[in-house]
């Protein structure tokens, strides 16, 4: 199989590093990828969404599983739908939508894979209803290090250590996923401001259970008074007769419609988000946000995914990159949260991406990220300076509360404080000897943190 040695990063382009990038198409060339990848290993990866050094492997081999990329069945019926691990959330959405079903989980991107949904058992704006990706499989395929493909269910060892398990214990070859009803591709959204942070959370926590969704962009650059404000957007899928009659959207309720604006320039050389530039765009979103509206229509990209339209969007930051910070802390450590949003405000991280969710109970897997409690996550220009020093600084505030750094964002995190984060780490580190003790299937991301 062709094999190009190219430089690989992550979604927020730092730390990149050299590995054999490989392209099966089929499972049978994955298996022989997995086979000849020789003594440094091989990670699986699907879009790359993952912002740190995830799905990356220096010197070793590189499984792009976008290949293999076939729905193979819908149930339409029973609302299920079979499919390769390298399809896209887009491509679900494409073929779903207009059969009245959607992804059960979805993140900021539809540009991820069913494999890294599962690798990264990531959340969306419903954790608090419906939990993380990986709950709604009923099962997968993974080839495993000996060259076995295993049939996976939840319940078992194996599922929870995969489902968030980082590609580490295999390459996912296709997945079954249950799906989420819908009557029409449109969203039904309130939007609302909290003044400050005691306002924002005591609005997640009273009303959040009346919504499927629920998200708050908050304002990192406000001091004093206003630390913490921002802007709730809490919404459902809109019923049929949310739909006016006689309009286009009401004749094609599921037609699934995306947009795009130009693609960002490829070489930005000092990025374009300086503090005063991001300060201004705060101001702006925060005031340009209505104080309280309900019921206004959107469209699912519209809602669920507005950096897609404007692609390669990363390059924002310039050619230095960014890091995106994700923390969780659980119920009644508000304190832990607060004291962490107050530092970011006044050291003037320069973040016009920052949102704040309520997390609803912990899921399965074992080196799954959420906790039942808070998630703040935020991205920062990688040559802030001293920005390192910072980071590990909230790292320890965060451990210490007993909450934990999301893997799926993270490019240096220090190993010392992984176990505290994550209680099953144990547990997972001796399913991954006994399953693959040649460390087969290995990352940046594996050998910085010894998982
Ligand atoms: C704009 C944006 C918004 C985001 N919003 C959210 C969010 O709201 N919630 C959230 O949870 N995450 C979010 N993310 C992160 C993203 O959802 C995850 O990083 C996801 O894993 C990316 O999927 P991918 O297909 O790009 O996988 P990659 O980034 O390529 O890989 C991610 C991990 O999955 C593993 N993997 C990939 N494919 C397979 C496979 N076939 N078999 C085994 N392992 C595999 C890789 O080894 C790696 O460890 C966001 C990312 C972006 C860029």
């Amino acid at each position: 199989m062709p094999a190009d040695t190219v430089s690989v990063t992550g979604w927020g382009r730092t730390a990149p590093t050299a590995a054999r990038l490989i392209r099966p198409r089929t499972y049978e060339e994955a298996a022989l990828a997995v086979r000849d990848c020789g003594a440094r290993g091989g990670i699986a990866r699907g879009l790359g969404r993952a912002y740190g050094d995830a799905a990356q492997n220096a010197g070793g081999a590189v499984l792009d599983m976008t290949g293999l990329d076939r729905v193979h069945a819908v149930d339409a019926d029973g609302g299920t739908v079979l499919c390769d691990a390298g399809v896209s959330l887009h491509r679900l959405m494409e073929v779903l939508l207009p059969l009245g079903w959607f992804v059960p989980v979805t993140p900021g991107t539809r540009y991820v894979t069913v494999g890294g949904a599962i690798g990264a058992d990531i959340h969306g704006k419903n954790h608090h209803v419906s939990g993380s990706f990986s709950r709604h499989v009923l099962s997968l395929e993974l080839l495993t290090a000996d060259g076995e493909v295993r049939t996976v269910v939840p319940g078992t060892p194996l599922f929870e250590a995969t489902a968030g398990g980082m590609g580490l214990t295999g390459v996912i070859l296709t997945a079954t996923v249950r799906l989420q009803p819908v009557e029409t591709s449109w969203m039904s959204v309130d939007t609302e401001r909290a003044g400050d942070l005691d306002d924002l959370m005591a609005r997640l926590a009273d009303t959040d259970h009346r919504y499927r969704y629920s998200v708050a962009w908050i304002d990192l650059l406000a001091r004093g008074r206003s630390t913490g404000r921002a802007v709730l957007t809490r919404g459902d899928h809109a019923p049929l007769d949310a739909l006016p009659r006689g309009t286009r959207a009401r004749g094609a309720p599921l037609s699934f419609r995306t947009s795009s604006l130009p693609a960002a320039p490829s070489f930005l050389p000092g990025g374009l988000l300086s503090r005063t530039t991001v300060g201004l765009f705060n101001e702006l979103w925060y005031r340009r946000a209505p104080r309280a509206r309900t019921g206004q229509l959107q469209r699912i990209p519209a809602f669920f995914h507005p950096l897609d339209g404007v692609p390669h969007w990363n390059r924002v930051y310039g050619p230095g990159g960014f890091v995106q910070y994700q923390f969780a802390v659980g119920h009644g450590r508000e304190d832990a949260l607060r004291r962490i949003v107050r530092r970011i405000s006044e050291r003037r991280c320069p973040s016009f991406l920052a949102v704040l969710k309520r997390f609803g109970e912990a899921d399965p897997g074992w080196l799954s990220f959420p906790v039942p409690g808070w998630t703040l996550a935020l991205d920062i220009p990688a040559a802030l300076p001293g920005l390192g020093g910072f980071l590990d600084t909230l790292d320890e505030e965060v451990a210490g509360a007993g909450g934990r750094v999301y893997l799926a964002k993270d490019s240096r995190l220090r190993p010392e404080l992984l176990a505290a984060m994550y209680p099953r780490l144990d547990d997972f580190r001796a399913l991954r000897t006994a399953l693959d003790p040649r460390a087969v299937f290995t990352s940046d991301l594996s050998r910085r943190l010894h998982l």
